[in-house]
Parts: structure tokens; sequence; C-alpha cells
């Protein structure tokens, strides 16, 4: 472990210094050299985590495509942030220096990987993306579930990324000791709450805090309206079948619970789901465990039984009401991490929005379905729910997709993720990795490039010339 920490502290005064475009060339060299792999990796991550070969093509796709997506991010230079504020002998406070800001980065990011996506949120990941776009080095604690995967697709990238930029690391005591190391400046997380929260405790009792950012479990509620349930309730149903039962349900935004209206027969829809192996020991453990509690639940009753077998488990689908949710919500208000759902009825016209708002903590996303142009109080009400408690508010579809574009928020309110200010997917995940620093009254030649009137880097200047400050408030007229 040593040698990688020391390794990405070295790298970090060069990537922090290298101009934008050239990490950006960095980046895309690293995402055309995972594609190229991708006859070697996919059928390693094949073995390694029983997902499935279409699935797994187009999670590499997606992952490259993460690494392109911020190499531009980079190239363009708004993340820095530039904003150069003129000296003014009239300023309204009396003289204003001259003041030129900018985001730098951390430094050295440990990224504890995910289990379930084991390219696109693990070495060559998301996190990884957007802390190298940032100019940080990236140390990855991998996976236990894809541990040969992760070294070779370290191998892969790093080639083509400056030396010590990205390494590897295994083993969760070696994860604890980097992450107190002092040489790491921030860390990220993909996986469960305990593990996650954990994590988020050793951060923050380091002599020296650090940023800590988890992306952690989540219910992923959905609502149907009346109106849509009146419109298509088998398309609704043969959705909701496909977004539980895919990857065997291991994915974070899996809809874990279904607010129905009346009675909805979606029983027929799971039916036929060929056993999908789940990803290492440890998650069936822990979903067999979690299943058999809800099924034992007074007031739960099964719809599609589903199973836990040595080939596989396929989708268990239960059916209860608000009430029981209330009274057992220890049991039945935390993740099953598996093709597990609840279908909840509730009474049309009573406030569901309010009844969300006290069952539901903060989830990754929060859908509804609604009828042809469906507007009411009531569905205003809800989607304000649903807004206050996810980061992702969904209508008409299903939360398991998460789309790699700029505006993609991926993380919520906790336990959706310990830091909700900010996302893990979508171009707004660099800003995890730097930070602000103004600079006052310095001479040309000492201002960092970005900073400088020349501006060699040619990146975005946002300036704000003398004078203004007298029509200040005109905007409000
Ligand atoms: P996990 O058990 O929390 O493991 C994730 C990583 O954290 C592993 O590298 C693990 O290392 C490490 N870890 C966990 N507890 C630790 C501790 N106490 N001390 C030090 N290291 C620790 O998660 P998982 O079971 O693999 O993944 C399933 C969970 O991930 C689900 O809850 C799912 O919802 C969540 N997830 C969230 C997202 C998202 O984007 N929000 C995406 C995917 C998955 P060791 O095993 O080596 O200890």
């Amino acid at each position: 472990m040593s040698s990688v920490l020391a390794a990405a502290a070295a790298a970090s005064p060069v990537l922090a210094t290298m101009p934008p475009r050239q990490r950006a060339e960095a980046l895309v060299a690293a995402a055309d050299a995972l594609l190229a792999a991708a006859d070697e990796l996919v059928p390693l991550a094949m073995e390694e985590t029983g997902l499935a070969e279409p699935r797994l093509r187009g999670e590499i796709k997606r992952t490259a495509v993460q690494l392109k997506l911020f190499a531009d991010v980079a190239a363009a230079g708004e993340f820095l942030g530039v904003r150069l504020d003129a000296a003014d002998p009239d300023f309204v406070l009396g003289p204003r220096p001259d003041l030129r800001r900018y985001l730098v980065p951390l430094g050295p990011v440990l990224n504890f990987a995910a289990g379930n996506f084991p390219f696109a949120f693990s070495v060559a990941g998301g996190d990884t993306a957007s802390a190298l776009a940032a100019g940080c080095p990236v140390v990855v604690k991998a996976h236990p579930g894809h541990p040969r995967l992760s070294d070779r697709t370290a191998q892969i990238v790093s080639a083509a990324l400056p030396p010590g930029a990205l390494g590897v690391i295994h083993g969760q005591e070696e994860g604890v000791a980097a992450l107190r190391d002092e040489r790491i400046a921030a860390a990220s997380f993909t996986g469960s709450l305990a593990g996650g929260r954990a994590l988020a405790e050793i951060a923050a009792a380091r002599p020296h805090p650090i940023p800590f950012y988890g992306e952690l479990g989540s219910l992923n509620p959905v609502v149907v309206t009346p109106d849509a349930l009146a419109e298509r309730a088998s398309a609704i149903a043969q959705g909701f079948a496909a977004s539980v039962s895919g990857s065997a349900g291991q994915l974070c935004t899996k809809p874990g619970l279904l607010f129905v209206p009346v009675e909805f027969a979606a029983a027929e829809a799971f039916e036929g789901v060929a056993p999908h192996p789940l990803l290492h020991p440890g998650i069936v453990d822990g979903y067999t465990r979690r299943r058999a509690e809800i099924l034992e639940t007074p007031g739960v009753t099964v719809a599609v039984e589903g199973a836990v077998t040595d080939d596989g488990v396929t989708p268990t689908l239960v059916e209860t009401d608000l009430a029981t949710l209330l009274k057992h919500r220890d049991t039945l208000l935390q993740e099953a991490f598996g093709p597990l759902s609840a279908v909840v009825r509730y009474t049309p016209g009573e406030s569901l929005g309010a009844a969300l708002t006290e069952l539901v903590e903060g989830s990754l996303t929060a859908g509804v379905h609604i009828g042809a142009g469906e507007d009411s109080p009531w569905l205003r009400e809800l989607v304000a729910a649903l807004q206050a408690l996810s980061g992702r508010v969904l209508f008409n579809g299903w939360p398991t997709g998460v789309a790699v574009t700029p505006a993609m928020q991926h993380g919520g309110p906790f336990p959706a993720a310990t830091n909700p200010t900010t996302t893990s997917v979508g171009t707004a995940a660099i800003t995890r990795f730097l930070r602000p620093v103004v600079y006052q009254d310095c001479p040309q030649s000492l201002l960092p490039e970005p900073l400088r009137d020349d501006n060699p880097w040619n990146v975005p200047q946002h300036r704000s010339p003398a004078g203004e400050s007298s029509t200040w408030g005109s905007l409000a007229a």
C-alpha cells in the first residue's frame, strides 16, 4: 500500500499543474485502452461477478463514455470556476483589491469501489474519472468481489495516464489504513450503509479530517396514480418486474417500494424470470437474511415467493399497506439488496406525500407514474414530497439505469449519500475533489495560469469589472 500512496503523492503536483487539455487527452487514451481490452476484461468480469455478458459489455462502454465526458469537462475548463474581480478604487464599500478565485485539486483521492458495477463504479469508473479530471491522483480500494479484474483494469488504464495517477490496493485493513493516511486528501465510496457510515466516521475522526463522499443504499419508492393504473396497468407491471429483476436486483436504484391505489396484479410479470447468481457470498447471506425477515413480518403477504438456490435467485414480491410499513419500519423500510420489492396499498385521495415524508428516508430516486395530462393539488403535493426525499424525481419511468450525462444527479439526502450536496454521476461530480483559493493583489508573473490576464490555458474567466458595484441591486427591478 505504501508504495501506491507514495506514487499518488508524487503524481499529485504533476497532475495539478498539467494543462486541462493534456489531462483530457490522458482520459481519452484511458477510455480507448479500456475499450480495446473489452474482450479480455468482460470474460474476467463475468467469471468474478456472475453478471451477464450483455450487461457487462454495456457497462464497459458506459465507463469509457464516462471517461470521455470528463475529458471534455477538463478540456472546457469551466470546472475551474475562475472569477476575476478587478481592483476598484470606487467600490461602493471602499477600495476593492484585485481578487482572482479558482478551484484547485484536493490531492490524492481514495476510492472505495463498488461490487455491483465492476467497471462503471470501480477502478476506471465515475469517481476515478471525475477525480482525474479535477487533477487528483486516485488510489482505488478494490472491491473483494472482483480483485483480478481490478488489477488488470488498473494495469491497462494506468498505462495511458501519468505515472502514479492510478493505483490499486486490496483488503479491508489496507483500505482503512489508507483512509487514515495523511497523504489521502478525500475519499469516495459506493456500497452499503453500514460500510459507508463506518468509513465516513474514520474520515471525520482523522487528526486532519477529509471530505468523504459515500453513495449508499436506497429504497427508491415509486407511486402509481389511479389514472396511470387505469390507463396501463399491464405495462407498469412489466416495467416494474424488469426493473426489480435486472442484474438480480443488485442495483442501488432498484425500486424497493411500489405504491398502488387498488389491488394490483403484478405477480404474473415476475413469473418465468430465470435464476441469476448473486455477486458474492456476503450478498447471498445478506439477501437471504433480509428476505426472511420481510417474509416473516406480520401484515406482509407473499405475491411471488421466489427463491435463493445454488443456481441463483429468482425475484420475491410481497404486498402490504401503509399502516404495516409504519408499524414495522425497522424491518420493511431498509434496503433489501437483491430482487425483492414490496407493493404497498394506499387510499386514493389521502395525502400520500405526507405519508412518504413520514416513512421514507433519503433515497437516490423517487418516481411517479401519472395519467396523460394528469395534474392536481394532490399530485403536486406528492411531487414536492418526492423532491424532498430524493436526488432524482422520475416520471413514468423506472429508476434503474442511470444516464451518464451532464445533468444527472446520483446522490440524495442521507442515507442515500453521506453528503447531500453533490453527486457521483454527471459532470457536477468533479466538484467533490476541488477546493477554492483566491489570490489577492498578486503580480501577474506569480499567478497560476487560469488566473492570468493572458489566459494561457484559454479557460473561461468570469470577470467583475471595476465600477460594477454602483449598479448592484438593479437586476431585481
Ligand atoms: P460493502 O459491504 O459496504 O462494501 C463496499 C466496500 O467497502 C468494500 O470494498 C468493502 O471492503 C468496504 N467496506 C465495507 N465495510 C467496511 C468497513 N467497516 N471498514 C472498511 N471497509 C469496509 O458493500 P457491498 O455489499 O459490496 O455492496 C452492496 C451495497 O452497495 C448495497 O447497499 C447497494 O445499495 C450499495 N450500492 C450503492 C450504489 C450507489 O451508487 N449509491 C451503487 C452500488 C451499490 P471489504 O469487503 O474488503 O471489507
